[in-house]
């Protein structure tokens, strides 16, 4: 790994063959971002049951600016007055949904936040990889969303952000280089965003809410929002 150059903002370029008839737009992974995810797959393989921490940390913090926003702002929560997280184990789908009433992203942020590693925690982070390539240095810098990669093959966000009226979808498979934005024709998010995991095969035991309970348990103990576990109705 070569450290990355100084002062570089987010890239977003865009693929060729992009606007498809359905209004999905396609975007290739800053090259920064594709090393990354290649690197938390390569390393975390043996731990990779970290995801559920990180997907929950993400949904904390959005719930918290929710929160902040919402004491000047109350109007930030109508519709939606509950701060919680709700996560919902499909066996028979393969799937695992994570899903938080904070604050949600706009259009623009799922392009930047998803799609770059703008961000300073990952910047430092793949420098101190680049200095030492030492892999334990993941457990200390928290790998963030990318760790969804570790037991999906597609991911899929939806979010509404209350900056936006519009709600959208960001899509992406493991080891494609590209994701996909497109808007959210269900618009069933009140506000927040809704992760779906579409599990690998080897990762099937991750849509097990006995599992998922004792993650959380194991991992997220000290997250100050709700967390429920839902199972498919019968
Ligand atoms: P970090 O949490 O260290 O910033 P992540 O890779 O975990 O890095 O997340 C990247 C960014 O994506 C977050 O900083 C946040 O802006 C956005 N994000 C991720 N998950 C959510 C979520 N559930 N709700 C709102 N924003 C999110
Ligand atoms: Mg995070």
């Amino acid at each position: 790994l070569r450290p990355l150059p100084a002062g570089r903002g987010p890239v977003l370029m865009r693929a060729a063959a992009t606007e498809a008839a359905s209004g999905s737009e396609t975007f290739t992974y800053q090259a920064e971002v594709d090393r990354l995810m290649d690197m938390i797959v390569n390393s975390l393989y043996s731990n990779r049951e970290v995801f559920l921490r990180e997907l929950i940390s993400n949904a904390s913090d959005a719930l918290d600016k929710a929160r902040f926003l919402s004491l000047t702002d109350p109007s930030v929560l109508a519709g939606r007055e509950e701060l919680d997280i709700r996560i919902s184990a499909d066996k028979e789908k393969g799937t695992l949904v994570i899903e938080d009433s904070g604050i949600g992203m706009s259009r623009e942020q799922l392009l930047s936040n998803l799609g770059t590693i703008a961000r300073s925690g990952t910047r430092k982070f793949m420098e101190a990889m680049a200095a030492k390539g030492d892999t334990n240095l993941i457990g200390q810098f928290g790998v963030g969303f990318y760790s969804a990669f570790l037991v999906a093959d597609r991911v899929m966000v939806q979010s509404k952000s209350p900056e936006e009226a519009k709600h959208w979808v960001w899509e992406a498979k493991a080891g494609s280089h590209q994701y996909s934005i497109r808007e959210d024709e269900a618009k069933d998010l009140v506000r927040g965003t809704r992760i779906t995991l579409y599990l690998k095969e080897d990762a099937a035991e991750m849509a097990d809410t006995v599992k998922i309970t004792q993650l959380i348990k194991q991992y997220s103990q000290f997250i100050a929002f709700p967390i429920k576990v839902y199972a498919p109705k019968k």
